[in-house]
């Protein structure tokens, strides 16, 4: 999501005329859109931040901001931290961070043209802002409406996250997400529809439909239509649109999951055989205490429900261990759940304490020794789990997007299967990118898969 929130920023940066660099001392404005869902995530921004101010000795207008979810929580109290902070713009005003950083860029660079003689127009800059130490994360409405836009890269993009809903009305004891991101606030259907038309039309073939929680999309501002959730409506309107090959989304919850949202996975084909359902523990005694409404038996039923209406479905998890006052016996509920379902794959965390939640300040804190245990124990079973099933796709055949030249090997090609199995194959990154294709399956290493693409006509989803 935040992902996705930095790239809606960095378009309106385009669209002013700016350029987009990855070289950080040549840049005019340096933002950082921060994540507070871990301490660890919170105090890399910061150290990093922290390090960016030198490049200010030789270039005094470079402005310093953060975004996001810290900017959110910690407001003011981040200008004691970082001295060289200009900025500090709350999640409900990502749209606004262009006119805030240009005035004040304008103002520190126009000061510096006057001197060379140059012409420069003035943009009329909030007085506000020219004091510097500006922080604004105010509720805004309609601000979920603002994430719409994408940056062009210049090459084909196969797949695009699209942002359809933002904030949480759960309470959650450990996250931070409702007091940061707000209540949900649902996008209407006809606009999510027009921006995938927009991505299909420039190539993109697969969109992911990003919400904290995305299955109650739309739940306290649209209607049921025969029985049908706002989210089932929004899957069907997104399936119709021509170019469009997969839908992915992210994260449902199990409260909401029902059976119209199972059922759409049997008529919908361009669903991927894939959902990432966070289960977070297998204990409802633990469940409850981080009050997450629903048991385990809930879960595990939705699971195979959903592997009754999809049986190539692959669905991946996340899990936290060593919660406050987790038990052995606790612990191995949750072990229990991941042998019954089979997991293609689990993003296990090792219960962190978050400032300003619940759960840091219940009774029962488990020591790191216990916490790590549990945690390499869960990895060890789900590593044996994801190795067993990506070894069995050997010898098989998939269909394959295609995303590009691989992170890791550029000489390579990378894709996802419908299942997002990442796979790495040969061929052409110009004509290949953005295309469906068959890969036969020849080996594995761990959470890879590699195998040689069928280099006939693309097929397809
Ligand atoms: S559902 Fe729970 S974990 Fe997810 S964003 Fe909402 S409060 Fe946080």
């Amino acid at each position: 999501m935040n992902e996705r929130d930095s790239e809606q920023v960095a378009r309106m940066f385009v669209e002013g005329g700016y350029t987009l660099t990855g070289v950080e001392h040549e840049a005019d404005a340096i933002l950082v859109n921060t994540c507070s869902v871990r301490d660890q995530a919170e105090q890399k921004a910061l150290g990093k931040m922290g390090m960016m101010g030198k490049y200010r000795e030789k270039r005094s207008h470079v402005v310093y901001g953060f975004m996001g979810c810290m900017a959110q929580s910690r407001g003011e109290e981040l200008f004691d931290r970082i001295p060289h902070l200009d900025l500090v713009v709350g999640t409900q005003k990502y749209h606004r961070v262009y006119d805030y950083v240009d005035g004040i860029l304008r103002q520190r660079m126009e000061g510096r043209m006057d001197e060379v003689g140059a012409e420069m127009t003035s943009l009329r800059v909030e007085e506000e802002l020219t004091k510097g130490r500006f922080v604004d994360r105010g509720a805004e409405e309609g601000s979920q409406n603002t994430i719409r836009d994408h940056v062009a890269s210049g090459t084909r993009q196969a797949s695009a996250f699209v942002s359809i809903m933002q904030g949480c009305n759960m309470r959650c004891s450990f996250c931070i997400v409702p007091d940061t991101r707000g209540k949900e606030r649902g996008r209407p259907i006809h606009d999510v529809v027009e921006e995938v038309k927009r991505l299909a039309g420039q190539g993109t073939r697969e969109v992911t439909l990003l919400g904290q929680i995305v299955n109650l999309y739309g739940r306290t501002e649209f209607e049921k239509v025969d029985g049908k959730s706002p989210f089932v409506q929004l899957l069907e309107a997104v399936h119709e649109v021509d170019g469009l090959e997969r839908i992915r989304f992210t994260s449902p919850h199990p409260i909401g999951y029902r059976d119209d949202l199972v059922k759409a996975f049997t008529y919908l084909p361009k669903l991927c055989s894939h959902i990432h359902f966070p289960m977070q523990s297998g204990s409802d005694r633990i469940l409850k205490a981080m009050r997450r409404p629903y048991k385990s038996e809930k879960f595990i039923a939705i699971c195979e429900k959903m592997k009754a209406a999809r049986p190539d479905l692959a669905i991946t998890t996340d899990i936290i261990v060593g919660f406050p006052t987790e038990t052995e016996a606790d612990f191995q509920l949750t072990v229990d759940c991941v042998k019954r379902l089979q997991f293609d794959n689990s993003f296990i965390f090792r219960y962190s304490k978050r400032k300003d939640t619940p759960a840091a300040e219940m009774e029962g804190q488990l020591p790191e020794s216990v916490k790590e245990e549990r945690n390499q124990e869960l990895l060890k079973i789900q590593s044996e789990i994801a190795i067993r099933k990506n070894g069995a796709l050997i010898g098989t055949r998939q269909k394959v997007l295609c995303e590009g030249p691989s992170k890791t090997n550029k000489a390579r090609l990378s894709g996802r299967t419908s299942q997002n199995k990442i796979v790495i194959f040969d061929g052409d990154a110009e004509r290949m990118t953005g295309e469906i294709f068959e890969v036969d399956i020849e080996d594995s290493t761990g959470f890879t898969v590699y195998g040689t693409a069928l280099l006939k006509e693309p097929v397809q989803a």
